[in-house]
Parts: structure tokens; C-alpha cells; sequence
């Protein structure tokens, strides 16, 4: 529970976080200082549709468009999947190990 790993490269000991100022905080935000990802650490990953808690984390890419065309930032994110609900992503993210695709809208994790 407290061992806190870089989902994307493994990176467990250059990441940042806010733990220690955010007593009750639910989530905990961690940025990896190798990879250059930033991700929500969810304290108690919850499915929302069956309220499981037994979930997987992959990694998620963030297509942020910038000011014109021609500048787009890639970040990644963090989500949490079921095997239950998300099991089509999960096989996804097992086979392809890379990050999955960005969906069309905003996506919020609440
Ligand atoms: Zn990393
Ligand atoms: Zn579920």
C-alpha cells in the first residue's frame, strides 16, 4: 500500500508527491521526475459501476492541444481498471504494454 511505483517505467524513487501535506486526502498526486508523467494517486481505487477494488492501473495518454495546430503536449495519466467492467481495456493495456489511447472527450476520472 505505501510502496508507490512509477506505472509507466518503474520508477520508484525519483517521483514527487504531495502525501505529506494532504493529511485526509483521498488522493495523492505523483509526479515521476524520470518519465515526466504526472498521475492521481487514488487512495481507495474504487469501480464505479460494480464497486470493486480489486483494480488494475494503466497508463492512459492525454492529448493536451495547445495554442494552433502544430504544438500538442503528451502527458499521461493514470487510471484504474476493472477486470470485470474494463476488461477489453485491460487486455488492451496487457498486449500492447504501451499507453492506451486518449478518449475523444475529457476524461475525469470522478
Ligand atoms: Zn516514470
Ligand atoms: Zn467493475
Amino acid at each position: 500500500m505505501n510502496e508507490i511505483v512509477c506505472p509507466n517505467c518503474g520508477e520508484d524513487e525519483y517521483l514527487k508527491g504531495d502525501s505529506k501535506e494532504s493529511r485526509n486526502a483521498e488522493k495523492v498526486t505523483i509526479i515521476c521526475e524520470s518519465c515526466d508523467i504526472k498521475w492521481e494517486r487514488d487512495l481507495t481505487p474504487r469501480c464505479p459501476l460494480c464497486s470493486s477494488e480489486d483494480l488494475r492501473v494503466a497508463v492512459r495518454s492525454i492529448v493536451d492541444k495547445s495554442r494552433g495546430t502544430q504544438l500538442s503536449i503528451q502527458s499521461l495519466s493514470v487510471v484504474y481498471l476493472c477486470p470485470d467492467c474494463d476488461a477489453e481495456q485491460l487486455t488492451l493495456w496487457n498486449q500492447s504494454n504501451t499507453p492506451l489511447p486518449p478518449h475523444e472527450l475529457p476524461y475525469d476520472i470522478d
